[in-house]
Order: structure tokens, then sequence, then C-alpha cells
């Protein structure tokens, strides 16, 4: 399967059928996040054991691509810990927006995103998630904004 088909496959299913889709109630921390460029909003919350995320929701409206990649960010992050996440993150961010960049297979089906470097326009759709995750994890602002 050729990146712009997992691409596509993987994006229509994600945003038809989000994983994780809701709020924590309680949550140990959220953040909402805005991406004005295109309308896009998230809420993200999540369960914390020790520096591990033991469960993750997200909510919110926006395209397809930000409702995908924060479904497959929730599906990448349960069960890892904020080191781990943040690494994944980095190369999100790389395979998101540098066209040489050889996706590493423990992106698993976050590679999908990697079809976003086809559409500069939408890698904030699918770096919101990302910037929200930190945010909650108390790396940022607990509301963030890709302006
Ligand atoms: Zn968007």
């Amino acid at each position: 399967m050729d990146l712009k088909d997992l691409y596509r496959d993987v994006i229509l299913d994600h945003n038809k059928r989000p994983r994780n889709f809701g709020t924590l109630d309680p949550a140990d921390s959220r953040a909402d996040g805005h991406n004005p460029l295109c309308g896009d909003r998230l809420t993200v919350t999540v369960r914390m054991d020790g520096d591990r995320i033991d469960d993750i929701r997200f909510e919110g409206k926006g395209c397809a691509i930000s409702t995908a990649s924060a479904s497959l960010m929730t599906e990448a992050v349960k069960g890892k810990d904020v080191a781990s996440i943040a690494r994944l993150r980095d190369m999100v961010q790389h395979a998101l927006t540098e066209h040489d960049y050889e996706v590493p297979g423990e992106l698993g089906k976050l590679a999908a995103l990697a079809g976003v470097r086809e559409f500069p326009a939408r890698v904030k759709c699918a770096t919101l998630c990302w910037h929200t995750l930190d945010a909650a994890l108390g790396a940022g602002a607990a509301t963030v904004s890709t302006e």
C-alpha cells in the first residue's frame, strides 16, 4: 500500500469513527486547542499514572484531518510515558513537514499523516492535537492556538 492510499484510508476511517472520542471525568488535566486557520477546535483530557498516560479522550469539531490526527494520537500515546510521547510528537512533526524524511516504522498508523505533506496549508490541522496534548501535559498554556 503506498502512502497516498494509506493516507486516504486511515484518515477517512478515523474521521468517520474517531477513537477515544469524549471527555474523561474526572481527569488529571485538560487543555483546549484552536486552529483559527481552519476553525478546528479540540479538547483533550488525560488521566495519568505517574508520568504515563493511563487514559485519554478528545472531543471537538474540526476538519477530517484534525479529527483523524487526534484519533490516531490518542491511540498512539495511551500507556506511554511523557518522554516517549515527546519523541513521537517530534517524529510526526518531521513526517508532516519534511519531504525527504524517512518515516520510522515505530510511528505505526501515524505514518499515514505523512500524506499531509502534500497539503502544507493543512499541517496545522494535523499538529493541533499534539500542541493541545503538550498543554495538557503541562508543557504549555492550558489553551493553545496554532497562530
Ligand atoms: Zn482543519
